[in-house]
């Protein structure tokens, strides 16, 4: 790695991803910093440059938007013509507390959220905002792969792909074990596959019975799209596993880290979430693993 590496960061303006742009700017790459909002995005820009790091570009993604993915890859392809490290970080939660349950029961939105309780309780689930979730972390992720995947395979390094994963998306928060089942057998997983599990969870959604059938209780939208992003990790490796040079491709957890998304919360900081993200994607090829999921800093079970 040196002055001449192009890392792609999604969600680059505030929390993990930011600190992710810091951190190979830092090293002398040439980050581009992505954001969905352009006045966020160039504030974070903005921010970055007057902490003296030169090496940051700022472009518009928004990972969920089909039009904004292809004029992005478009933008890199013509200013870079590679791609050596695509951190796919964008990510949002998916959730709505339901204000009026947590006023009832006199609780701490900190108690309803990261209490070890298992229960639908307390939040909304519906349709739009849980396919909003889905095409954010889960196709946003998967657009910008397929979008970008010719300027990793140009890239004479071996590229890295750093799919932010989560604990919320190890099988076993899924309810059902024989889902549990098929999605960790890689060898018949496919495309098809992962969208129709998706597919099945939003039409429960939309139905109003997903409580009933074997989708996570808590954070099921959010877990659902961390799963299926899990998977197609799996499966992108093994696709990918022919590629000279490699294209390794990974899950990292960072931690629970407090950043927006947890509302605050977490035992970690954004600096040291990303700490465990540039650690992978900077591993040596003969220590790289591709089709893992780290958990923080070891590598552990999808
Ligand atoms: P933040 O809420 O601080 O950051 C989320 C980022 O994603 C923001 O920059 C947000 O942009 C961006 N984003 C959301 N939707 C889109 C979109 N459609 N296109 C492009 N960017 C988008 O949370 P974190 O930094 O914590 O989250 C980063 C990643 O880490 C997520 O994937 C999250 O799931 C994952 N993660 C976080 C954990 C934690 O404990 N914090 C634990 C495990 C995983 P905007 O400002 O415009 O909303």
């Amino acid at each position: 790695w040196n002055e001449e590496t192009v890392a792609v960061i999604t969600g680059g303006n505030k929390g993990i991803g930011f600190e992710v742009c810091k951190q190979f700017a830092n090293l002398g790459f040439r980050v581009i910093l992505t954001a969905r909002d352009a006045d966020r995005g160039q504030k974070a820009l903005v921010a970055l440059r007057n902490e003296g790091f030169q090496t940051v570009s700022f472009h518009q993604l928004d990972v969920s938007n089909k039009a904004s993915v292809a004029d992005f890859a478009s933008w890199i392809s013509q200013e870079h013509g590679h791609v050596d490290i695509l951190v796919n970080n964008a990510g949002t939660n998916g959730v709505y507390v339901d204000e009026l349950y947590v006023k009832e029961n006199n609780m701490k939105l900190e108690d309803l959220l990261w209490s070890e309780q298992q229960s639908s309780k307390g939040f909304i689930v519906e349709y739009e905002s849980a396919k909003a979730c889905m095409e954010t972390n889960y196709y946003g992720a998967k657009h910008v792969i397929r979008a970008l995947l010719p300027l990793l395979r140009s890239s004479s390094r071996g590229a890295r792909i750093i799919n932010v994963g989560s604990l919320f998306g190890q099988l076993h928060n899924l309810r059902s074990s024989k889902l549990q089942q098929e999605l960790a057998d890689v060898d018949h997983l496919s495309d098809a596959l992962i969208d129709q599990v998706l597919e099945m969870y939003l039409n429960d959604v939309k139905q109003k019975i997903w409580e009933d059938k074997g989708w996570p209780l808590k954070f099921p939208s959010y877990k659902m799209s961390k799963i299926a992003l899990h998977a197609y990790t799996r499966l992108l490796a093994t696709q990918l596993e022919k590629d000279v040079p490699k294209v390794f491709v990974n899950c990292v957890h960072p931690g629970f880290v407090r950043t927006d998304i947890t509302s605050g919360m977490g035992n970690i900081s954004a600096q040291e979430g990303a700490e465990n993200i540039v650690r992978v994607a900077l591993l040596p090829p003969n220590e790289c693993p591709s089709g893992q999921l780290f958990l923080e800093k070891k590598v552990g079970q999808f």
